[in-house]
C-alpha cells in the first residue's frame, strides 16, 4: 500500500488530480485509477512495441515504415488485423503463420513486452513525457545493432535530438562523443564504431555526468563480460577478433541507469 500510495501523490504533483490524499476515502478511487492508468500504459508499450518490430524490420530496405500490410516471410500470407495484435496473436496461433504453420520469431514478442514494461517502468517512476519516444527509439538501436552491426542515422539523430531536448547537459555529451571518437580514431573503428560516438553524444546530453558515469561502467562491465563468456562458450565461433557490437550495451547501461537512477558520486 506504501508503494500505491507514494506512486498517487507523486501522480497528483504532476497535475493528473488535485484531490487531497489525506481523504482516506479516496484511497481506493486512486488504487483503481492507478491500476487503469498502468494498464492502458502497458498496452501502449505493446502497440509502440509492435510498431518498433515494422520499424527496425523495413529500415533501410526501401519499404515504407507506416504503408504496406505486414506479411508471412515463409508463404507471403498477408496478416490480417486479428493477426497483428501484440502478444495475443502471437499466443493464440502458437508462434506460427495462420497459413503455412512456419514458426514466427521470438523476437517479436521479447520486443513487445520488454516496450510495455519499459514504459510501465517509466510511469511508475512518473518519468517526463520524452522519456518514451527516447526509450523506444533506444530499444530500436539496440535490435538493430544486434542484427545489422550498424546504428541507423535517422534513429539516432533523433534520439540526439530529442536528449538534447530533454537533458541540455552539453558539457557530458560533447565529453563522452570525444572520448569515443578518439578510441574509434586509435583503434581505427575496431573498439568502436563511429555509430557509438554519436549514441554516447546523446547519452551524455541525456544523463549528465553522474547517470553517464554509471551508465559506462555497467556497459563496459557487461560488455566485457558477455566478451569473455561468448569468447569460452562458442569454442572457436566467437574470437578476440569477431565484432561484439558496443550500442546494445551502451543502451543497457543507460536505460538502468536512468529508469532506477543510479548515481555515482564521482564529482
Ligand atoms: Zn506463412
Amino acid at each position: 500500500m506504501v508503494q500505491w500510495r507514494a506512486f498517487t501523490i507523486r501522480r497528483i504533483n504532476h497535475g493528473i488530480a488535485s484531490v487531497s490524499l489525506q481523504e482516506p476515502r479516496l484511497g481506493g478511487v486512486f488504487a483503481i485509477l492507478n491500476l487503469v492508468y498502468i494498464f492502458a500504459v502497458a498496452t501502449l508499450g505493446l502497440i509502440i512495441g509492435s510498431f518498433l518490430n515494422v520499424l527496425i524490420l523495413r529500415l533501410n530496405t526501401g519499404r515504407s515504415v507506416i504503408k504496406g500490410r505486414s506479411q508471412c516471410f515463409s508463404c507471403g500470407h498477408k496478416l490480417r488485423w486479428y493477426e497483428l495484435v501484440p502478444v495475443v496473436s502471437f499466443v493464440l496461433q502458437h508462434g506460427r503463420c495462420r497459413s503455412c504453420k512456419s514458426r514466427i520469431s521470438w523476437q517479436y514478442l521479447i520486443i513487445e513486452i520488454s516496450t510495455s514494461i519499459l514504459f510501465v517502468l517509466l510511469a511508475w517512476r512518473v518519468f517526463p513525457l520524452l522519456y518514451y519516444p527516447i526509450t523506444a527509439l533506444l530499444i530500436a538501436i539496440l535490435v538493430y545493432d544486434l542484427k545489422h552491426k550498424i546504428i541507423p542515422d535517422v534513429l539516432v539523430y533523433i534520439f540526439i535530438i530529442l536528449a538534447a531536448i530533454s537533458g541540455q547537459e552539453w558539457l557530458t555529451g560533447f565529453a563522452l562523443f570525444s572520448f569515443f571518437v578518439f578510441l574509434w580514431f586509435v583503434s581505427r573503428g575496431k573498439w568502436m564504431g563511429f555509430g557509438d560516438a554519436k549514441l554516447v553524444l546523446g547519452i551524455g546530453f541525456l544523463l549528465g555526468p553522474s547517470l553517464s558515469a554509471s551508465a559506462m561502467l555497467i556497459a563496459f562491465w557487461s560488455g566485457a563480460l558477455v566478451g569473455i563468456t561468448l569468447l569460452f562458450v562458442s569454442r572457436g565461433g566467437v574470437t578476440m577478433k569477431s565484432e561484439i557490437p558496443f550500442a546494445p550495451f551502451l543502451i543497457l547501461g543507460t536505460l538502468t541507469s536512468l529508469l532506477f537512477q543510479i548515481n555515482i558520486q564521482l564529482f
